[in-house]
C-alpha cells in the first residue's frame, strides 16, 4: 500500500478549511446569540453594544464574561414580576375587612360574626345585599325607605284611587246576557 503525501496534505487542507469554517460559523452564531440575549435583558444601548463587542473580540472567553456579567432577569421576567406584584396588591385590597374588628369578612355577610358590626343591608324590594352607604338599590333601582326621592310626581306619592270611582256606567256588563235571551 502506497502512502501519498500530496493527498494527505490536501485532506489536511480540507480538514483545516472545514474547521475554520465551523469556527467562523460558531463565532457568528455566538455573536447573534449574545445580541438576542442582551436584547431580552437590557434596554440600555451601551450595554447591548458592549455585550456584542465582548463576544466579537474575545470569542468563547467573551461569551463566558458576558455570561457572568449579564443581567440575571430578562425584561419579560421583570414585567411578569411587576404584574404578579400588582395582582397580589389588588387581591389584598379586594379582601373585605370588618370596619369594627378589621377581621376578614365575606362579601355576602350582613353582620360580622366576630363583633356583630352591621356590614350590609338588604333591599326591601328585591332582597339583594347593598352597602350600608347606598341610598338606592343598584339591582332594582328602588330607593331605600326614608330616603328623599328626587323628581317625584304627585301621582306616584298619593295612594292609587279605587277603581269604583271611575266606573260610572255598568250597563255593558248586563247587556250581554240580555242579548242572549232574545
Ligand atoms: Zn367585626
Ligand atoms: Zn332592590
Amino acid at each position: 500500500m502506497n502512502f501519498d503525501p500530496t493527498s494527505f496534505s490536501s485532506f489536511a487542507l480540507i480538514g483545516t478549511a472545514f474547521a475554520a469554517a465551523f469556527v467562523a460559523v460558531l463565532w457568528i452564531s455566538l455573536v447573534i446569540w449574545t445580541y438576542r440575549d442582551i436584547r431580552r435583558r437590557s434596554r440600555d444601548p451601551l450595554a447591548r453594544i458592549l455585550a456584542v463587542l465582548v463576544t466579537v473580540l474575545l470569542f468563547f472567553p467573551g461569551v463566558l464574561i458576558y455570561f457572568i456579567l449579564r443581567p440575571t432577569h430578562t425584561l419579560e421576567d421583570d414585567y411578569q414580576q411587576t404584574l404578579e406584584e400588582e395582582a397580589l396588591l389588588q387581591t389584598i385590597e379586594d379582601i373585605p375587612l370588618c370596619p369594627g374588628c378589621t377581621r376578614r369578612v365575606q362579601t355576602n355577610w350582613m353582620v360580622c360574626p366576630n363583633c356583630q358590626t352591621k356590614l350590609k343591608k338588604r333591599c326591601h324590594h328585591c332582597k339583594e345585599l347593598m352597602e350600608l352607604s347606598w341610598n338606592i338599590c343598584p339591582y332594582c333601582a328602588t330607593p331605600v325607605p326614608g330616603m328623599r326621592k328626587e323628581n317625584v310626581t304627585l301621582e306616584e306619592v298619593l295612594p292609587p284611587l279605587p277603581d269604583s270611582l271611575f266606573s260610572f256606567d255598568d250597563d255593558d256588563g248586563d247587556l250581554g246576557p240580555q242579548e242572549n235571551k232574545l
